[in-house]
Parts: structure tokens; C-alpha cells; sequence
């Protein structure tokens, strides 16, 4: 059973939990919390997409504390990266998870833009947290690789590079980094509307509508593009 488990606060990424959970433990090695937490089973986690550590850490919390759904719901990035699953696709890889299995999606994009790689914060988003509940978390909206602005305060996230491969072996909690007080950053038009669709889609409930495609026959009908039966042959 594990104690001090903490609270996740709201919108706090699943990793960030894990991060203050060491920090609650009082263990001064990594691997001894890694050992506590998965019973020294070798667990993959703290990847963009969620896997089996999720519920193999939640079957060691008294029943009712905190439920895998919520997890995974509230948590992670899960419903970004299957938003463009079918209802029947995402029940598969939720079932799979609440097994404590993998989710098996793969092919995820690690690097930004940039093609840096590493966690991200805002720095209003740290200072309000910390004014609110005493401490900074990593928010899991910020970490999705394509954003690069908050979608709360309209400004420039700042990137802690480091290789999402050595959050398995190692807790950065925000706490533990000097938070800045902003960056400055030219800002490109389409960061914004980005950030606001990103912000979007993880908070909504969405599946495609199979056999149509409402984006291609808009395209089409807007103007910019032409199907086989009207192009124009030579
Ligand atoms: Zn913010």
C-alpha cells in the first residue's frame, strides 16, 4: 500500500503526481520510489501516452481514492492522442489500460517543432499554482509537443529539455526547477489559434464519423481542391 500518495490537481499530468509523490516519500534515491511504486516490477512510464503503470500503481491505493478513469481521463494526454479514434478503438485501449496493459499506440512525436524534446511550464500557470496550493505542477496540456503557448494565458511556454526516455528513472517535479518569470519569444499567428484547438480537443469528446470526411468535402466545397471527376485533364 502506498502512503502519501498526493491528490493530482486539476489538470496535473500523471508524471508531475508521481514527482510529488517522491517528494512526499522522503526517499533521497529515485530507484527506491520507482521500487516502491511498481513493487519492483521494470515499468515503462512517464511517456506522452499513458501505459499499464497507471493502474498497476492504482491497485496499491485503498479502493475509492482515486479511480483509473479519472486517471486517464483527467490526467494524461490519452484523449488527445485517440481523438481521432472510433468510439469502438478507444474502448479497446481504455479496456487495455484499465488491464494494466499497453496501449499499444506507438509512433508518437517526442520532438517539438524545434525539434527539441523536454517539459514545459508557464510561467503565470507556476505562479498562480504555487499562490493557490503552495507548490508548481506540469500541467498535461502544456506537454502535448505542439503547443507553444499557454491556452490560459496566451504566452510562451518554457522548455526544460530533457529525453522523455529518462522520466522512467528519474522525478523532476516543477518544484525542483527555477521557474522564469517569462521568455521572450516571437510570437507566430497560428500559435495561438493552435493553442486553442490543442486546449480544445483534449477536453472534448470526439470520434470521426466513419465513411465522411467533413473537412475534405468543406475543403472541396471552399475552393481549394479538386476531386478526379473535376480536374482538369491535359
Ligand atoms: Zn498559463
Amino acid at each position: 500500500m502506498l502512503t502519501y500518495f498526493p491528490s493530482p490537481y486539476p489538470d496535473e499530468w500523471w508524471y508531475s503526481v508521481l514527482c510529488r509523490y517522491h517528494v512526499c516519500s522522503g526517499h533521497s534515491k529515485h530507484a527506491t520510489t520507482i521500487s516502491e511504486l511498481y513493487g519492483g516490477r521494470l515499468m515503462l512510464r512517464s511517456r506522452l501516452i499513458p501505459g499499464g503503470d497507471c493502474a498497476a500503481i492504482l491497485s496499491e491505493l485503498p479502493p475509492g481514492v482515486l479511480s483509473i478513469d479519472d486517471v486517464l481521463a483527467n490526467h494524461t494526454l490519452l484523449p488527445y492522442y485517440t481523438r481521432f479514434f472510433t468510439i469502438d478503438k478507444k474502448r479497446q485501449v481504455w479496456e487495455a489500460l484499465r488491464a494494466g496493459r499497453g496501449s499499444g499506440i506507438t509512433s508518437v512525436r517526442m520532438q517539438m517543432p524545434d525539434g527539441m524534446e523536454g517539459l514545459k511550464y508557464c510561467p503565470t500557470c507556476c505562479r498562480l499554482d504555487t499562490q493557490q496550493y503552495g507548490e508548481p505542477y506540469w500541467h498535461r496540456v502544456h506537454q502535448i509537443p505542439l503547443l507553444a503557448h499557454c491556452p490560459m494565458h496566451k504566452i510562451p511556454l518554457v522548455t526544460v529539455p530533457i529525453k522523455f526516455t529518462r522520466l522512467s528513472e528519474v522525478f523532476l517535479p516543477l518544484v525542483s526547477i527555477h521557474c522564469q518569470e517569462a521568455v521572450s519569444r516571437e510570437k507566430a499567428p497560428w500559435m495561438e489559434p493552435l493553442a486553442d484547438m490543442i486546449a480544445a480537443l483534449l477536453s472534448g469528446d470526439y470520434a470521426p464519423t466513419v465513411g465522411y470526411n467533413n473537412l475534405h468535402t468543406a475543403l472541396l466545397n471552399a475552393g481549394y481542391g479538386w476531386t478526379r471527376s473535376t480536374s482538369i485533364r491535359p
